[in-house]
């Protein structure tokens, strides 16, 4: 009897430690920032120390893609760990995002961690699953951004979007629940669109002279779908409103938000790049690499402070002690083009943007500096944020945890996929890019473009890693073909993408 008493008081108190052993998550969410322009990638020019640490001191995965290259539908993947066909968010327009199917945010809720979503979210919908949020309506701003805070209160702050993020992620830290373990998402607007830097950031390139892509000028042989786009830096990047030059800092959208000091400082800078532009009277090839290299010295230049954000809310948890028992997670909601194909945005099966970075620290279980070769996709996310919390995955969800790939020395050992499912929608607008769907294996990559120019692509990324080659129907790919055609219809079958299936059935051979 006495000894059951004492269970009984004493249990209260190890549910408590037990919780309290569990780790807290962040999980930093950038968006359109390219793998291709962090440190810790193999970028040589790029200025991400705080990412190169959390990748030395934890793992880098370098093969991991995304399921649909856009923002909103990679956001809708995050939280459902399932496909845009399953979870109903396909495109980046008005869709309504399902908050009542199950989200990993509710689950985690329910295994008692406290939740939190500040910053960019982007899904047409407030946080569900969440106990606090302050979040970016839609885009948001860079400048004297406004944030919705709960209920539903709109409010514009002074200052630069991503340190205002970091500046209320660590806010939440500090007044939370300390008794409970908690999972935090930092969703960042950088590198977004129009690539605005901060302040302090702006020139910091404007000593490098960018390497031009070896396929800029791309000629898109063989390739319809790419051809017909509407996302170069040639015609479709705009002078004005991307590249700063002659802005309205007035009563424009972007930058009539700024406070007198910003625009002055803007305006100062940017006026000096546009008079030298003016003088140099460039045309054809060299205007267009001017653009290019302009939009890349404020695309690194934006990313500069993402970076030092990064590092911010690093030191936080360094100073609180919470480091050790936190778990934290890099990744962006897919990747971007930096010139490759002669482009920026995104969308494309191709590597630049279906990659995407994937980096995590785990202290004690994670051994420093790991990398990992198998893919993974974002539809794994869900399922590994359940997993570090020791959360059972819902079987709805159609990723899996990545975490086996981290436990050396079995992790090179565990069975894992061998082939990445693809499937993008948004078409006609903003790009023009066709929707298609897709495999990826280590060496190949096969894909169909539907919605009127029907056409299959085939690439051999060992012999062609800049995709230029499409070697559909070449003599000799036959048996390549047909195995990578049975591949794409055996996923889509698992997958349950019913519409795929469809076009696949119909589709011109
Ligand atoms: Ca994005």
């Amino acid at each position: 009897m006495k000894k059951y008493l004492i269970l009984l008081l004493l249990a209260p108190l190890l549910s408590l430690a037990q919780s309290q052993n569990r780790p807290n998550i962040i999980f930093i969410f950038s968006d359109d920032h390219a793998y291709q322009a962090i440190g810790a990638y193999g970028n040589k020019i790029a200025k991400t120390p705080s990412l190169d640490r959390l990748a030395r001191e934890g793992a880098l995965f370098k093969n991991s893609f995304v399921t649909n290259s856009i923002c909103g539908p990679s956001r809708a993947t995050l939280l459902t760990g399932k496909y845009s066909h399953m979870n109903g968010y396909k495109r980046n327009d008005r869709t309504l995002f399902d908050t009542d199917q199950v989200l990993f945010s509710k689950e985690l809720q329910k295994n008692g961690y406290q939740t939190a979503w500040v910053g960019k979210m982007h899904l047409n919908s407030l946080p569900v699953g969440f106990d606090y949020w302050n979040i970016l309506p839609g885009q948001g701003h860079y400048f004297n951004p406004d944030f919705i805070s709960q209920p539903n209160d709109t409010t514009r702050y002074s200052g630069y979007v991503s340190d205002l993020v970091t500046q209320f992620a660590t806010e939440w830290l500090e007044k939370r629940d300390k008794e409970k373990p908690f999972f935090m998402i930092v969703g960042h607007k950088a590198t977004h669109r129009e690539w605005s830097p901060a302040l302090e950031d702006l020139g910091a390139y404007d000593n490098i002279d960018f390497p031009i892509p070896s396929n800029f000028y791309d000629n898109y042989e063989g390739r319809e779908a790419a051809r017909q786009q509407d996302m170069t830096v040639d015609k479709t990047m705009r002078m004005r409103e991307d590249l700063k030059m002659d802005a309205d800092y007035e009563k424009g959208w972007l930058y009539g938000r700024m406070n007198a000091e910003q625009k002055k400082t803007y305006k100062a800078y940017y006026d000096k790049i546009n008079a030298d532009l003016k003088a140099k009277n460039l045309t054809g090839k060299a205007l267009v690499e001017w653009k290019l290299k302009r939009y890349l010295k404020d695309y690194y230049a934006t990313a500069n402070g993402l970076d030092r954000n990064i590092g911010k809310l690093l030191d936080y948890l360094d100073k609180s002690g919470l480091t050790k028992n936190t778990v934290v997670i890099y990744s962006s909601d897919q990747g971007f083009y930096l010139g490759e194909h002669g482009w920026f945005d995104k969308r494309f099966i191709y590597e630049q943007s279906m990659k995407t970075p994937f980096i995590i620290r785990y202290p004690d279980v994670v051994k420093p500096g790991t990398t990992v070769e198998q893919m993974i996709l974002n539809i794994d996310w869900a399922p590994t944020v359940l997993d570090i919390a020791g959360a059972k995955v819902p079987s709805v969800m159609q990723g899996v945890s990545v975490l086996p790939l981290l436990k050396a020395p079995q992790a090179a050992k565990v069975p894992w996929r061998k082939e990445a499912y693809y499937h993008y929608y948004e078409f006609p607008q903003p790009h023009h890019v066709y929707p298609h769907f897709g495999v990826r294996t280590d060496r190949y990559k096969l894909a169909y473009f539907y919605g009127g120019v029907d056409r299959w692509e085939l690439f051999d990324l060992e012999k062609d890693p800049d995709e230029m080659a499409n070697i559909y129907g070449q003599k000799g790919t036959e048996a390549l073909t047909k195995q990578l055609k049975a591949s794409l219809k055996k996923l889509m079958t698992e997958y349950k993408d019913e519409e795929a299936l469809k076009i696949l059935a119909l589709a011109r051979m």
